[in-house]
């Protein structure tokens, strides 16, 4: 019977450094003034990008932690551009849920334009049950024991996904801050012409992110918004206080 006492609240779990920022870093930020204890684990350190070097991506991304205000972050050595679910993936991950035993993993929704997004949502799926399994043994950089875990709740961040979300958070306070972790990765969007056809300029990234925001807010009547998917039915202890006005 795996353990349930949590130590971290929220785990952000995603293929690439900077994919956090744009699909949920307000929903992070926002529990982090909650007071919860937030982390990211990033599945790859970006050596296949056009721009910037991993460790220069590695700096960047502990600058957008801090900007985050997340406790914890770490990356993992799965190549960039072939996330792959398989066993020994999965073991990677687990020991990592087991070692910060998040309450709620955030993963990225199972279908996406870019393989290893997808690939990434469901092996954060499969990483959290492998992590419950009394039978895996795993250890830590210092050869402990790491306990069963497994967290109770996974949702799927869904920014980038063509599908309606299951609920939104309400970032309006904290957009300019998620923009701000964003620029963090100056290697990446910084106004410089190397590889300009592919990247845009920080006015643009400014639009396109607000953009996205302000179109789920809306959804459910609020100014910016992160969209998510649950895969279970949502459960009502009181009607007259479920959120979002009907008409
Ligand atoms: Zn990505």
């Amino acid at each position: 019977m795996p353990t349930t006492e949590h130590i971290y609240d929220v785990l952000a779990l995603a293929a690439h450094r900077d994919d956090v920022e744009q699909s949920c870093g307000g929903t992070l930020l926002r529990m982090a003034q909650k007071g919860a204890r937030t982390a990211i684990l990033d599945l790859t350190r970006g050596e296949a990008g056009t721009r910037g070097t991993a460790a220069e991506r590695e700096a960047e991304a502990t600058e957008a932690a801090k900007i985050l205000r997340v406790e914890s972050r770490q990356a993992l050595d799965l190549p960039d551009g072939n996330v792959t679910v398989t066993w020994e993936n999965k073991l990677k991950i687990a020991a990592v849920i087991r070692a910060l035993r998040p309450r709620v993993v955030i993963v990225p929704y199972w279908q996406a334009r870019h393989p290893d997004h997808a690939a990434a949502g469901t092996l954060g799926y499969e990483a959290c049950f492998t992590a419950g399994l009394g039978k895996v043994e795993l250890r830590d950089e210092k050869g402990t024991a790491l306990a069963p875990y497994r967290p109770f709740k996974i949702i799927y961040s869904s920014l980038y996904a063509d599908v309606r979300p299951s609920f939104v958070v309400d970032i309006t306070e904290f957009i300019e801050q998620r923009l701000q972790s964003l620029l963090a990765y100056k290697s990446q969007y910084g106004n410089q012409s190397a590889g300009a056809g592919l990247f845009v300029p920080e006015e643009e990234i400014r639009e396109r992110t607000f953009a996205l925001a302000r179109y789920y807010g809306l959804l459910a009547g609020v100014r910016y918004a992160e969209p998510f998917v649950q895969k279970e039915v949502g459960l009502v202890d009181d009607l007259r206080q479920v959120p979002v006005q009907s008409i």
